[in-house]
């Protein structure tokens, strides 16, 4: 049998066509098929690089079929370039599936590294970057959205979306409605010409987009609740039970007195001679 074939995910600009790399371009050069989320995207890279080769293409809609083929393909020995609508393949697209089936078929997968929409936003929006999470597009059944919204309200690290123009009003009212007033930065047309990066807080851009239409596509960035609100929530949370009472609810559970004490001592940040004095003094 001939040898495996190797999977190339080449990521691709999403903008300027000047951050493609030099090795993105070789590889697509070298290949000997392109698997293509939009072929018609992919067509206008390949022309402006002068570069021929077979397109195929590999999308949400016809991943599965497209998918065994690819993969017939490789095990066949054929080299494959995977790119996306434009950033990196594998990110908010059908890359990851193909990714799994070249590994589950034991065939060499690689990744020519470039663009990826989140991270070009995330860096530009001047929230922190030390510890972020990337949420992608939001589901677009209301319940699921608000339900996974809902989910990140406790999210310390900063939280990244991608999101369409029409849907991005809707967005970020159910963002305010579950998040509160919090920061964001939405930037759109990253790379491009009329780049942008709209910093305010939640409230005002939603004011912002009830008089004008977006236009281009977004990556939208919020800050993470802060610490200090979690833990002021956990302390308020024991403001309804007596010291006494805390103390009990931790010895019913099995706890030594002792332990007990040490433990609503930290529950509320308080020391545990103040827990102990109260509680034995009553
Ligand atoms: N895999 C790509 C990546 O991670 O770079 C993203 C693919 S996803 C289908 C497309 C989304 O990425 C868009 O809806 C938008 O949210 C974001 N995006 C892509 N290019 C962008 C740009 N130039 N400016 C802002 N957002 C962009």
């Amino acid at each position: 049998m001939s040898e495996k074939g190797k999977l190339y995910l080449v990521a691709t600009p999403i903008g300027n066509l000047e951050d493609i790399t030099f090795r993105a371009i070789r590889t697509l050069k070298e290949v000997d098929l392109i698997a293509a989320e939009d072929t018609r995207q992919t067509v206008k890279l390949l022309n402006h690089f002068e570069i021929k080769k077979t397109l195929l293409s590999y999308y949400e809609h016809n991943k599965i079929e497209k998918g065994n083929y690819l993969i017939g393909q490789l095990l066949e020995g054929k080299n494959i370039a995977l790119v996306s609508d434009a950033g990196s393949p594998g990110i908010s697209d059908p890359g990851e599936d193909l990714v799994r089936l070249a590994i589950e078929n034991d065939i060499d997968v690689t990744m020519i590294p470039g663009a990826v929409a989140a991270i070009t936003g995330l860096v530009i929006s001047g929230l922190p970057t030390g510890r972020f999470v990337f949420e992608g597009f939001l589901p677009m059944n209301k319940r699921a959205r608000k339900e996974r919204i809902l989910s990140l309200k406790n999210e310390v690290r900063t939280i990244i979306f991608y999101e369409a123009p029409h849907k991005l009003y809707y967005t970020l009212k159910d963002l305010y409605e579950v998040l509160g007033d919090r920061q964001i930065a939405m930037a759109r047309e990253l790379t491009k010409k009329f780049e942008e990066v709209i910093r305010c807080n939640l409230s005002a851009a939603i004011e912002l987009y009830g008089n004008e239409s977006p236009r281009g596509e977004y990556v939208l960035m919020v800050e993470g609740i802060s610490e200090q609100i979690i833990e002021d929530e956990e302390k308020r949370k024991w403001d309804e039970i007596s010291l006494e009472e805390h103390v009990d609810m931790y010895v019913n559970q099995g706890m030594s007195k002792k332990e007990a004490i040490k433990k609503v001592a930290e529950d509320r940040g308080i020391s545990k001679r103040d827990v102990y004095n109260s509680v034995m003094v009553d």
